[in-house]
């Protein structure tokens, strides 16, 4: 970086973002960030002044992954400012660190105040560093939180809004708890602002997301809360929620489904369907506790659309367990499954409990049997649609890559196209359903 181009008025930034739905809205909100403080945050593809990536720690293959592509971005641009924040930088600060080429690295604490952290590093006439500036609490905060940026643009139809951190469940497999911190809750005003500073630009949906949203609790105020206040939003069509844990979703907002702007979308970790599993990986629920909350969901909500995360090959799976998850994926009307094999992460509970690895080869060998059934369960889903008229908000770009193909999601997260000569992209249209092809609706607008 050539420091006589400071102040930063004219810098470029470039976002990386690894992992999940909240790493996405988090990167989306530094972008506003870093667009406020006059930088212009362009195409991660592109040479860019200042390089953030937003990494993830959930495996350790994707630490790895950063790893290659910090290496990559430095071959590519070696004068580049690097920041390394999220996940990985609040438990791998120490490998992190090691590595040359990095100029800040940010813990989960800092990184939302990352424009601020570099505009002062810039500020001092900083270029490439020989060392990094390393910005990095090993706890992390408590307390409820306001974002100091949101988010001035969104290339997706419907932005991710974060309203909550941490988790406190320390499932024995998972690293969350220690690389996010505790459960901890967006300001109920602060969020109401953002959604209707989306609304008000034109965009006609919003994802909640957050690591444990069933927790979000502010001022006494709960999810089911949230979605009450949301109803209000002005141009706001429907607001949908990320993945949440089956334990808590209570039964009022499974009554705002379809009966609010709430979507009626469950996103249900399942994870396993052998209670020895279950018991064994920390979940809070057993087999039967699950098949009993769909059940009643099922019953209470009109068209409800039900996903499941499932972890295959978790240590101590024999076949047995295995055929447990097969049998309750079976049993119940999922309309579609992430299918994740299992990969030990160091920090956790689980290394230090002594189970038998399954080998990857059978890990292999049952994921495909459950995808094999996702896409069944997805076909069935998809059927029971046809002949019917359904709400879709066509995406803001034309996912079919076709000019005169159009495709968007239906509230219960049908995918759905349609041809047409005029642009629908953004626009909330009523499709009737016609048939199914691959993995796509195929209808007419009505
Ligand atoms: S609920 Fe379990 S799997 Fe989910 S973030 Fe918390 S500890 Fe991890």
């Amino acid at each position: 970086m050539d420091p006589s181009r400071l102040p930063h008025r004219d810098l470029t930034v470039a976002f990386h973002t690894f992992g999940c739905r909240l790493n996405q809205s988090e990167s989306d909100s530094l972008g506003g960030g870093f667009a406020t403080a006059g930088y212009t945050v362009v195409d991660p593809a592109t040479t860019a002044d200042l390089c953030v990536i937003n990494t993830c720690s959930v495996t350790e293959s994707a630490e790895a992954d950063t790893r290659r592509l910090i290496r990559k971005i430095l071959k590519k641009n070696p004068n580049t400012f690097l920041a390394v924040t999220w996940c990985y930088a609040q438990v791998g600060v120490d490998a992190l660190r090691k590595m040359p080429g990095i100029d800040l690295i940010a813990g989960s604490g800092h990184k939302m105040l990352l424009p601020a952290l570099i505009q002062n590093a810039l500020g001092k006439g900083f270029g490439k560093l020989s060392e990094p500036l390393i910005f990095h609490s090993p706890k992390i905060s408590k307390d409820d939180f306001t974002l100091p940026t949101f988010a001035v643009f969104n290339h997706q139809t419907r932005p991710n809004v974060k309203i909550q951190d941490g988790c406190d469940f320390f499932c024995s497999f998972c690293i969350i708890p220690y690389t996010r911190g505790r459960e901890r809750s967006r300001k109920f005003d602060d969020v109401l602002l953002e959604v209707s500073l989306w609304a008000a630009q034109g965009f006609q949906e919003i994802v909640l997301t957050g690591v444990n949203l069933g927790e979000y609790s502010c001022e006494d105020r709960g999810l089911a809360d949230l979605i009450i206040a949301l109803d209000a939003v002005k141009g706001l069509a429907r607001v949908r929620i990320s993945s949440i844990e089956p334990t808590t979703v209570s039964p009022l907002l499974l009554d705002y489904m379809g009966n609010t702007k709430l979507c009626p979308h469950l996103h249900l970790p399942l994870q396993s369907g052998s209670n020895n599993i279950l018991s064994k990986m920390g979940r809070r629920y057993t087999r039967e506790d699950y098949i009993t909350f769909v059940n009643e969901a099922m019953d209470k909500v009109q068209n409800l659309s039900l996903g499941a995360d499932v972890m295959v090959g978790f240590p101590g799976e024999g076949e047995e367990e295995f055929f447990e998850t097969v049998s309750l994926i079976e049993l119940l009307p999922f309309a579609y499954l992430h299918v994740f094999p299992f990969s030990m992460r160091e920090g956790t509970r689980l290394t230090r409990m002594g189970l038998q690895n399954v080998p990857s080869s059978i890990i292999r060998q049952r994921s495909q049997i459950l995808r094999d059934l996702s896409k069944k369960k997805k076909q069935t889903f998809y059927n029971a649609a046809i002949g019917r008229v359904f709400d879709v908000l066509f995406e803001n770009n034309n996912a079919v890559g076709v000019p005169t193909f159009y495709s968007g999601y239906t509230d219960n997260y049908i995918r759905v196209r349609v041809r047409s000569s005029t642009n629908l992209a953004g626009q909330l249209l009523p499709v009737f359903i016609m048939g199914v092809t691959g993995d796509m609706a195929v209808g007419v607008l009505s």
